[in-house]
C-alpha cells in the first residue's frame, strides 16, 4: 500500500481523530491506521470508520438529552 500524496511506504500505526459535532467534539487520541513513512498522512480502515460513525451516532443520540431548549 502506497501512500496516494508522496507514494510513501505506508505503515500499520495509530492517528488521532476528531469530530465537531454540533454541541460537542470528539477526539480519538489513537486510532488504528495506516500511516505514511514519509508525509505523515493516515487513512483509516473501513471497519475503523464504522465502529467510529456507530460510536457518533451513539453519542449523538444520548447527547440530545443533555441538549437544553436554547432558551
Ligand atoms: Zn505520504
Amino acid at each position: 500500500m502506497e501512500c496516494i500524496h508522496c507514494k510513501g511506504r505506508m505503515k500499520r500505526a495509530t492517528a488521532p481523530f476528531s469530530a465537531d459535532r454540533d454541541h460537542y467534539h470528539v477526539y480519538w487520541d489513537a486510532i488504528p491506521a495506516w500511516v505514511c513513512s514519509q508525509c505523515g498522512e493516515s487513512y483509516f480502515e473501513s471497519r475503523e470508520v464504522d465502529v467510529i460513525q456507530k460510536a457518533l451516532s451513539a453519542l449523538d443520540r444520548e447527547s440530545a438529552l443533555l441538549q437544553g431548549s436554547g432558551e
